[in-house]
């Protein structure tokens, strides 16, 4: 098992991830890595191991912003590298993303994909997912909500995943089928997360 979350709010963004990320440990995990985005940008910091690597590399390049998603990692496709470590983005960092579960169909989709000209920077299932999320919200102009319920119909397995954009400000799309998925609504701030 691994662990998702995703934060939106007031606090500092890199240090409530790397709490939410503590809390999701016990689940196991190999590598972890968190995304923000502050003033239109996405940065990612991710690491093989354990979330101390993470907490050390946070410390030399913190991270500012309130929104953001993080990702406790157990491979299922491709080595425990930190490059195939969540978070995952399109080579232009428009979208990054955080996924648990498994994209069954991921090597047919990956085929599509490369026919269409999609450069591939991991050896994950979860990549899949990102470029279709590329395709509806960078390259088609759907809304990041629609781009996910798009990419959603193309996908088979079990997920629960967790996106942001660097078109939208202030909001993170995630969507569950099989794998658990919490909200948490609070003033000003809002969460989920694979467990409380
Ligand atoms: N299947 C994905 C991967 O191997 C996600 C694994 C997980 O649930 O952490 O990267």
């Amino acid at each position: 098992m691994c662990g998702i979350v995703g934060y939106v709010g007031q606090e500092k963004v890199d240090t409530v991830l790397l709490n939410a990320l503590s809390r999701l440990e016990y689940r196991g995990y190999d590598s972890a890595g968190i995304a923000t985005l502050e003033n239109g940008s996405i940065s990612i910091l991710k690491e093989s191991g354990k979330l101390a690597n993470l907490r050390k590399l946070v410390a030399q390049f913190p991270l500012s912003g309130h929104l953001g998603i993080g990702h406790t990692r157990w491979a299922t496709h491709g080595e425990p590298t930190q490059r195939n470590a969540h978070p995952h983005a399109d080579i232009a960092k428009s979208v990054a993303l955080v996924h648990n579960g498994i994209i069954e169909n991921h090597a047919e989709l990956k085929l599509h994909l490369m026919e269409d000209g999609y450069v591939f920077q991991s050896d994950t299932d979860t990549e899949v997912l990102v470029k279709l999320v590329e395709k509806y919200h960078v390259k088609q102009p759907h809304s990041l909500e629609d781009a996910v319920r798009l990419a959603v119909k193309e996908i088979r397995g079990t997920y629960a995943f967790c996106v942001i954009s660097a078109r939208e400000k202030g909001k993170f799309v995630a969507a569950r089928k099989g794998s658990p998925l919490v909200v948490g609504l609070g003033k000003g701030e809002n969460f989920i997360a694979s467990d409380r």
